[in-house]
């Protein structure tokens, strides 16, 4: 039996995770599942899979977690100390599937015990790369990709030198606006960039595939977890979404890994590596399919891209800027006080205002620079917000 903790059990991903993990119930055993604020699906959840604790965020939703778990002999909690202290239990396999910079520090305290970390929030490599790859080394933790495109870079390395590597390309949908006019876009609704072509996802992160945020994220994250140069990092639109990624050797090939856009594939691969298990995703049919298309991205339709190719130069604190002022821009697009271009304006601005004040490239890094970085770019992004808004 695996021990196995979930955080972020609650979303699309932590669901998804669920379940694979209901199909093996002999398999499994769950320790800890956390969520944000959704007590109902975490009660439910942690009863059917008689996990040892649930713990939930927000303080207003302890008491319904409580009362719906009294009497099962589950232990709950409540606040992001209590998520970490639940990152803590000795677990063999643990999903990090909280959404935005949150997902840090609970993620950081289950590398502590040399653990195997399945690691969806992309926002931890994004802005805290060498910080949590360095604790891995350092406890003997591993981490496995769960991005799609990145397990698909992964996946594609296997038994491969990475000195052999001469670029990586990873594919974009394009979102919801592809193919909308330049002109349309500022306009575009929440509803609008909620509808995902391909993939059926969290809110926000379909939201950022729409503006290609997403896709920055991903590059940062590409950068950090594989080391590569940012320069050998490249990103295709590919509206299908059935490659992933390819990798590029240097005898010129390129390896590509080709699936349905069905999340369960790269964290059953993340679940069940080194090995293959089974997984209930669609086969794909290639002659009903017929084609693969690709484009170039635009810069000007997607300045996100942009955006993160400054990230990758200047690294440092410039993840972590980067990533809270898209949250900040994020939270003010859904809530519908700005438009959806003045997502990478705010975030242009905010970048602007910190490296003003402050050395990013060679600011030294630790959480707690991490947290204050977050909290500062938070605030002058909400400031430039109000600006556009
Ligand atoms: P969702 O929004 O669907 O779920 C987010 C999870 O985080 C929920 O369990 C939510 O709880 C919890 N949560 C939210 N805020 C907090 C907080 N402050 N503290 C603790 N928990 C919190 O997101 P996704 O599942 O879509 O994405 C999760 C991560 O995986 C993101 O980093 C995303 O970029 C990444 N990812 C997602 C993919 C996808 O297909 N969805 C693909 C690849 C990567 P609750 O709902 O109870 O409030």
């Amino acid at each position: 039996m695996r021990r196995i903790s979930i955080l972020g059990a609650t979303g699309s991903i932590g669901q998804s995770t669920i379940d694979l993990i209901k199909r093996r119930p002999d398999d499994f055993e769950v320790v800890a599942l956390t969520g944000g604020c959704n007590a109902k699906q975490l009660a439910r959840d942690a009863i059917a899979l008689r996990a040892q604790i649930a713990v939930v965020d927000s303080a207003e939703c302890y008491a319904e977690l409580r009362d719906l778990l009294a009497g099962t002999g589950i232990s709950c909690g409540c606040g992001a100390q209590a998520i970490a202290d639940a990152a803590r239990m000795p677990a063999d396999w643990i999903m990090s599937a909280i959404v935005g910079s949150a997902g840090l520090p609970p993620g950081m305290a289950a590398l502590e015990q040399g653990t195997t970390l399945a690691l969806a929030n992309k926002e931890s490599l994004v802005t805290a790369g060498p910080l949590l790859m360095d604790a891995a080394r350092r406890y003997g933790a591993r981490i496995l990709p769960v991005d799609s495109e990145h397990s698909a870079v992964f996946q594609a390395l296997v038994g491969e030198p990475m000195d052999a590597v001469e670029r990586v390309i990873i594919t974009a949908s394009g979102g919801a606006f592809r193919d909308w006019p330049m002109e349309k876009l500022q306009t575009a609704t929440v509803a609008q960039a909620s509808a995902h072509p391909n993939w059926d996802m969290g809110q926000r992160i379909t939201i950022d595939s729409a503006s290609m945020f997403n896709k920055a994220l991903e590059l940062i994250e590409t950068r950090e977890f594989f080391g590569i140069s940012p320069k050998a990092i490249e990103v295709i639109v590919h509206p299908e979404s059935l490659i992933h990624a390819l990798v590029g050797f240097r005898d010129g090939a390129l390896m590509a890994h080709v699936g349905p856009p069905d999340m369960r594939h790269a964290i059953g691969y993340a679940l069940n590596w080194p090995d293959r298990s089974h997984l209930p995703v669609d086969r794909l049919d290639l002659a009903a399919i017929g084609q693969f298309t690709f484009r170039a991205p635009d810069d000007a339709r997607w300045p996100a891209l942009r955006l993160a190719r400054e990230v990758m130069a200047t690294r440092g604190k410039a993840g972590a800027v980067f990533n809270a002022a898209k949250e900040a821009a994020l939270d003010a697009f859904i809530a519908g006080q700005v438009g959806f271009m003045d997502m990478a304006t705010a975030v242009d601005m905010t970048l602007a205002k910190m490296s003003a004040q402050s050395d990013l490239q060679n600011a030294p890094i630790s959480l707690e620079d991490v947290m204050e970085t977050d909290r500062l770019s938070r605030r002058y992004a909400i400031e430039a917000l109000t600006t556009l808004g």
